[in-house]
């Protein structure tokens, strides 16, 4: 088994991070595997060097190790732009310029159940879709277009989940793709790729065949599928694992230093003592 932990160094590691992590090198220890590291830096807006050092030391403290060397997205720009030229060559992508609030102001305000709302937040209406590629201008965003997508790969693909909330096989969903995700975004405009297109890259170049992330990426997922068929790359198992929640059941975000792991090992916590706050079993016994 290959996992990974695919931080982003814009803030603090927390609790959820650490757990996230330890199940990650934790499941890959025990099937005898390998746990690799990869640092999410294509938002070069808010990445800092200064919080990767801080993320790598965390990680050894809490007694992870990873095979050299670390990879980082932003020294992966021209993989990205060569995937990015493939699905071009196969004429799924359009050049977009519309911000958010144009889409925001295309759609009206958004009803409650809207199926409009995709994992990246509300469906594009294809303002710019018969845009042609020839036509793509600085500052403009690529957009995949998924009614196309869909036709060309016909019925098919899916994933296995083992995730507790999940477990089971799951189809790729024409419906949801088109309806609830729609045209998303593989190039922000600057950063030469986008979190759904690097992610899948990079999970099937560094050859891991099971991602280990929180539930909140769970939507996500049929994307990913996507773009691997999409682009002939294996599809991983996946395990979307329980997301760790403040004392009011809210979902712990990087700007929660009260929980940050700097914080703990401040205040003289041990490895062993954060593995039994977010309810893993001495390390080594998953
Ligand atoms: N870089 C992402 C984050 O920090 C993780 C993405 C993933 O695990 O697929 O939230």
């Amino acid at each position: 088994m290959r996992t990974r932990f695919a931080p982003s160094p814009t803030g603090p590691l927390h609790l959820g991070h650490a757990y996230s992590a330890m199940l990650a090198h934790d499941m890959a220890r025990a099937s005898g595997g390998t746990f690799v590291l990869r640092i999410e830096d294509i938002d070069q807006s808010r990445a800092r060097p200064c919080w990767e050092a801080r993320i790598l030391d965390d990680l050894r403290w809490l007694g992870l190790d990873w095979p050299a060397p670390v990879w980082r997205q932003s020294e992966r720009l021209a993989e990205y732009g060569a995937a990015l030229a493939r699905l071009a060559d196969m004429d799924l992508l359009y050049p977009c310029a519309c911000r958010r609030r144009d889409v925001q102001a295309a759609l009206g305000a958004p009803q409650e159940g809207d199926r409009r709302l995709g994992p990246d937040g509300p469906v594009y209406p294809g303002t710019c879709r018969a845009r042609p590629m020839a036509d793509r201008r600085a500052g403009d965003a690529l957009r995949l277009h998924m009614g196309r997508a869909l036709r060309r790969l016909g019925r098919g693909g899916g994933f296995t989940e083992t995730g507790p909330a999940h477990a089971g096989s799951h189809l790729l969903n024409p419906d949801t793709l088109l309806r609830g995700v729609g045209d998303v975004v593989l190039a922000r405009p600057g950063w030469g790729t986008s979190y759904h297109l690097a992610v899948t890259l990079d999970d099937a170049a560094q050859g891991v065949d099971t991602v280990v992330r929180g539930e909140d990426l769970f939507e996500a997922t049929q994307i990913h599928v996507l773009l691997q068929r999409l682009l002939g790359l294996a599809t991983p198992v996946y395990h979307h694992h329980r997301l760790i929640r403040d004392a009011a059941g809210k979902r712990l975000a990087k700007r929660d230093d009260a929980r940050a792991i700097a914080k703990f090992r401040r205040d003289g916590a041990t490895p062993e003592d954060l593995r039994r706050m977010v309810g893993l079993g001495p390390a080594g016994r998953p």
